[in-house]
């Protein structure tokens, strides 16, 4: 009955997702202007409004999904799903009614499915920035999902 595992190694250089609800977008920015130096180390991605905010202020190339209520954070869903993220910083009001709320509730899910390193404040994304997997690779464990998939449905 025990949960298997498999190891996913996570790159030096990762590839994080950004994305800030409105009344978060400063508090993201800040911590992303504070924190550039070592942003600057990887590949960034976030969703639409929050990337355009995050090159003008930094100066980074990042890679825009549409923005948040438009699909953005189902593409970043989709990504995690793929393996193509590394880490979620997901700056999410908690004091303010979003209407892709069933959304935000499946990228959060999602990530936790696939053991995706994720900060939903500030002081969790301090935690990550300052460790040292930050920047050198990771060793992950992800359920092995090869029996869930090759269950029988009939
Ligand atoms: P935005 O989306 O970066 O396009 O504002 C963020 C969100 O609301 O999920």
């Amino acid at each position: 009955m025990g949960t298997k595992y498999r190891e996913v190694i996570l790159p030096e250089k990762k590839k994080i997702v950004m994305i800030a609800h409105d009344n978060k977008k400063k508090d993201l920015l800040d911590w992303a202007v504070l924190h550039s130096d070592k942003l600057a180390e990887h590949h960034l991605y976030a969703t639409g409004t929050t990337g355009k905010l995050l090159e003008r202020e930094t100066g980074f190339k990042v890679t825009c999904f549409e923005s948040g209520p438009l699909g953005g954070d189902m593409q970043a869903g989709s990504y995690i799903a793929e393996g193509k993220i590394d880490m979620v910083l997901f700056f999410w009001d908690p004091l303010a009614a979003q209407p892709h709320d069933p959304d935000i509730r499946a990228l959060l899910r999602v990530a936790v499915v696939w053991n995706v390193p994720m900060a939903c404040n500030r002081a969790t994304a301090d935690f990550l920035i300052n460790s040292p997997y930050f920047s050198s690779e990771y060793t992950k464990q992800v359920i092995d999902f090869t029996v869930y998939k090759s269950r029988k449905t009939d």
